[in-house]
């Protein structure tokens, strides 16, 4: 279907605009054809410059659900990957620290030597949990007729990924909560095995992965046409390498 990433799409409806010109409105829905000009999507601000004060801002943009900041992203991989890789490399940190903390007591988890290992395997779990994401939208896209690329699944899923750090953040703060009443109050919620304890592991595991998936879905939505950057011709290589893997 549309598969061809350098066609201008209407970037609401997927109507071919390429031939027209910006000031015209889309035949098929009427947006304005500058609407969904690939300038317009100049990147986030991670995007533009990566760095710390770039990635807080990305972060509080995007974590919050709102949709219309996805017409700024810029459609593109690597820079989208750095993104991702930050973003799962801190949740596996806090996680593996936080988690050992709460629940292992100090003797469970005396030291690094076993905590660099857990962080390194939460981080390799959770980053191909994210790419098996990308393959996945990209799947359906093609059962929807939408144009997801490769560079739309990896911004996508690179932005969206803020979902499992914010999730893990969420889950820390109400697990301190619970620590802090068990004290207050003298239950001993984590180690009565009334069932409080499996709730909150299992809302451990599961609410940063609906974070993220919640994210993902609205970024995959909103950039199902989105265009990808006009492509200069000077000095183009016939085919991008493909070291994908
Ligand atoms: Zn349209």
């Amino acid at each position: 279907m549309r598969h061809d990433p350098n066609e201008i799409l209407c970037e609401a409806c997927g109507y071919s605009i390429d031939a027209l010109p910006t000031d015209a409105p889309c035949p098929e829905c009427g947006r304005p054809a500058s609407e969904s000009s690939p300038s317009r999507r100049t990147g986030s601000p991670w995007q533009q410059q990566p760095g710390f004060r770039t990635w807080a801002r990305t972060a509080l943009a995007f974590v919050f659900w709102r949709s219309d900041v996805w017409d700024s992203v810029r459609i593109e991989n690597d820079v989208s990957r750095g993104l991702l890789i930050t973003n799962v490399f801190l949740a596996a940190v806090i996680y593996v620290v936080l988690r050992t903390v709460s629940f292992g007591g100090h003797e469970i988890y005396p030291d690094l030597m076993v905590s660099i290992p857990l962080i390194v395997v939460v981080f390799l779990v959770v980053f191909h949990l994210s790419r098996l994401e990308e393959i996945g939208i990209r799947f359906f896209a093609r059962r929807h007729g939408w144009r997801t690329t490769s560079e739309v699944s990896s911004a996508v899923v690179g932005h969206a990924s803020i979902g499992w750090l914010a999730g893990v953040l969420f889950m820390s703060a109400l697990i301190a909560v619970v620590i802090v009443i068990e004290h207050v109050a003298g239950y001993g919620l984590f180690t009565r095995g009334d069932g409080v304890l499996f709730l909150l592991i299992a809302a451990d595991l599961l609410l940063p992965m609906l974070w993220f998936e919640s994210l993902v879905y609205i970024g995959w939505r909103r950039t199902r046409y989105a265009n990808h950057p006009t492509q200069t011709p000077v000095a183009q290589p016939t085919a991008p390498p493909s070291n994908r893997g």
